[in-house]
């Protein structure tokens, strides 16, 4: 297993140490080249969407990867990776990737409620994930029956499966809970 991790931004590194750590082989897709890469599935991990959008923009990453994302590449998006996911931002169209059937609020819980860690079910997965956000979206509708929510905090929809994409708006890479990866890592060999 061959995973790709976007590294224009963000925090990529902690995703390919736990993707090592579950056995998986791991590169990091800076340039195009990179991309070209034989790959089984991709992570884009969280940092600041709106910079890691310019960035697949400049560095005409964006289409290739929507591409593949479409013909059925397996990917799992975390906080901002949720955002370059989604279909819709508050109800309006929002430029990215948009493969998934979700509508998404960006910096979600306020100023005050910016970071915060809490540990919830996720369905199929297990009882108390731990879950850290940082300033962290939510996804506050889904826009198909094919988007299944696995997990909400507080009445917020914070972990999303449409198919083989997955999406969370919390950090499970800066834990030491493997499960989310796992359950990515199933999903994308079933
Ligand atoms: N607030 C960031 C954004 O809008 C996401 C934060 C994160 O990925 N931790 O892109």
């Amino acid at each position: 297993m061959k995973v790709a991790v976007l590294a224009l931004q963000g925090a990529f590194a902690e995703h390919e140490t736990m993707l090592q750590r579950l056995g998986a082989d791991t590169f990091q897709v800076r340039q195009l080249s990179d991309w070209q890469q034989h790959k089984d599935a991709l992570v884009i991990p969280g940092g600041e969407s709106t910079t890691q959008l310019n960035l697949l923009e400049h560095l005409n990453l964006l289409v290739p990867i929507r591409n593949a994302i479409h013909d059925g590449l397996p990917v799992f998006g975390t906080c901002a990776g949720m955002i370059l996911l989604a279909c819709q931002e508050d109800g309006k169209p929002r430029q990215g990737f948009g493969t998934m059937d979700i509508d998404v609020r960006r910096n979600a819980y306020g100023r005050q409620m910016g970071s915060f860690h809490t540990v919830q079910a996720v369905n199929g997965i297990g009882d108390d994930i731990p879950m850290t956000f940082i300033r962290a979206p939510y996804a506050h509708g889904l826009l198909s029956s094919s988007a299944k929510v696995l997990s909400q905090v507080d009445g917020h929809i914070v972990a999303v499966q449409q198919d083989r994409q997955l999406a969370t708006a919390f950090h499970p890479e800066l834990t030491d809970d493997t499960r989310m990866h796992e359950f990515f890592l199933h999903i994308a060999t079933s």
